[in-house]
């Protein structure tokens, strides 16, 4: 079987500083598809199936919430809402062994949080939209406010994802940085394409200096440096893959507590 001879890295990016006895933190690659609009629901089941295999672990549950929004709405996963589909929402939190939390992105960034001291993990969705909401220090409050957690003790990694490489914007994307942060660390105005200014700009370290502030060390916020357009062949690229296609598929990020 073709799938056998695979080794886990051609199969799924995996972040060493994320996986340990205790967690297991995986993001998938092509051609595993987590889209849940375009995907088959049973097709996604066998993919998790085939992780669980890989990995040798099965999970009690995966947790997706109905749709992702590009919002900063942060849900704990607990035992009376564990049964229950979240409603639309782009981040989640549990304290819940064998509970997958799934994130779906193709460019966006999937950002995975771990508190090691009191066990907590979170999985947060953040595009350029959510990054401007300031979602992945919302989902290190929530950690905080209820379970405790100490941001000095949490560690993050940021997925593969679209880089400043890649990631021109125009005027108002710009501007909406700048009501949040000093823009010009993070972008740089690259040329005028019919006749628009273009900027590139790099939000992984917008995110990562949002979580800094947030209190978290800079030794556990961890980048995965990798460009999801530039490495569109081994991932899921919304930019690439459109422009090539015409459509796109998500790449699923998913991290849990063994
Ligand atoms: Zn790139």
């Amino acid at each position: 079987m073709e799938t056998g001879k695979q080794t886990l890295f051609n199969k799924y990016h995996l972040s060493p500083e994320m996986n340990n006895e205790r967690v297991l933190a995986v993001f998938t690659k092509k051609p595993m598809n987590f889209s849940v609009k375009s995907v088959d629901p049973k097709v996604r089941d066998a993919y998790i199936s085939e992780l669980e295999e890989d990995f040798g672990y099965r999970f009690r549950k995966v947790v997706r919430s109905a749709e992702q929004v590009h919002g900063c709405k942060v849900v704990a996963i607990d035992g009376d809402n564990l049964n229950a589909k979240p409603g639309p929402a782009d981040g989640l939190v549990t304290d819940l062994t064998g509970v997958a939390l799934e994130i779906r992105t193709a460019d966006c960034q999937s950002i995975f949080l771990y508190d090691p001291v009191r066990q907590v993990i979170g999985n947060v969705h953040s595009g350029w939209r959510g990054t401007l909401q300031g979602i992945a220090v919302r989902a290190v409050e929530l950690m905080q406010s209820r379970y405790g957690c100490r941001p000095e003790e949490i560690r993050a990694y940021i997925n593969p994802s679209i880089l400043s490489c890649c990631f021109e914007v125009e005027d108002d994307v710009v501007s909406g940085f700048a009501e949040i942060t000093d823009v010009w660390k993070y972008c740089q105005k690259t040329g005028v394409k019919n006749g628009r200014q273009k900027y590139h700009m790099d939000t992984a370290a917008i995110n990562r200096d949002a979580l800094l502030s947030a209190g978290l060390l800079p030794a556990n916020v961890l980048l995965s440096g990798i460009c999801t357009v530039c490495r569109h062949e081994e991932f899921h690229s919304y930019r690439a893959d459109v422009k090539a296609t015409g459509k796109y598929g998500l790449n699923g990020a998913l991290i849990c507590l063994k």
